[in-house]
């Protein structure tokens, strides 16, 4: 096993390459987005970490600030019909989310990795009852 640490940064952008948050050589994901239990080169426990709904979210945030203006500006200046921003922003939209979903997910297990989170903490105090 060989491990390289890195920062915070450096976690992310591993991350963002699809390749293993702790090491940078290994692929990050055995199917879409579908993350290795642990990395064969590290042995970083990757298949523990749950980013849940946090890559969604940065996708969403991200692909609206591309497409939003394009389709507005599209819009103001060439108002073509309704079938034409259809057919060119839907397969546009669903592109980009797919070049961007996996990207960002890795992002935030490689954040999370070298943070020690695995997305199960909890705030506040514990219940006493
Ligand atoms: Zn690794």
């Amino acid at each position: 096993m060989q491990t390289s640490s890195t920062t915070t940064m450096g976690a992310i952008l591993r991350g963002w390459r699809k390749r293993c948050p702790g090491c940078g050589d290994a692929p990050l994901y055995r199917k879409f987005l579908k993350q290795v239990e642990a990395c064969p080169n590290c042995g970083a426990a990757l298949g523990e970490i749950r980013a849940d709904d946090f890559p969604p979210y940065l996708t969403i945030v991200i692909v609206g600030h591309i497409i939003v203006p394009l389709i507005v500006l599209t819009e103001k200046y060439f108002a073509p019909p309704t079938w034409v921003h259809m057919v060119t922003w839907l397969p546009m939209i669903v592109g980009l989310m797919l070049l961007f979903l996996p990207r960002l997910k890795g992002c935030a297990i490689g954040m999370m990795l070298n943070l020690g989170l695995t997305g199960d903490e909890h705030q506040g105090f514990a219940d006493d009852d």
